[in-house]
């Protein structure tokens, strides 16, 4: 009895990427309330603005690490 209640307890778990745009993506299902999930759509989407990031560091490492220590 327990068990089935819990399982019913349901709640949507839309992308917070496509709600800040205004659209609502369902992605999941949760039974946890009012989590935020991703889409595809915009999990690609980071995926590659991360790997753009990435080399960016890289190529930047070594001056960002002299100005981290310098503002510190
Ligand atoms: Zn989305």
């Amino acid at each position: 009895m327990k068990n089935a209640l819990i399982e019913s307890r349901r709640y949507p778990v839309y992308c917070a990427w496509c709600a800040k745009e205004g659209n609502t993506t369902l992605v999941n299902m949760s039974s946890v309330r009012n989590s935020s999930g991703i889409c595809k759509k915009h999990a690609d989407e980071l995926k590659n603005q991360a790997d753009e990031l990435a080399v960016q560091l890289g190529l930047f490492q070594k001056s960002n690490t002299l100005c981290l220590k310098e503002a510190k």
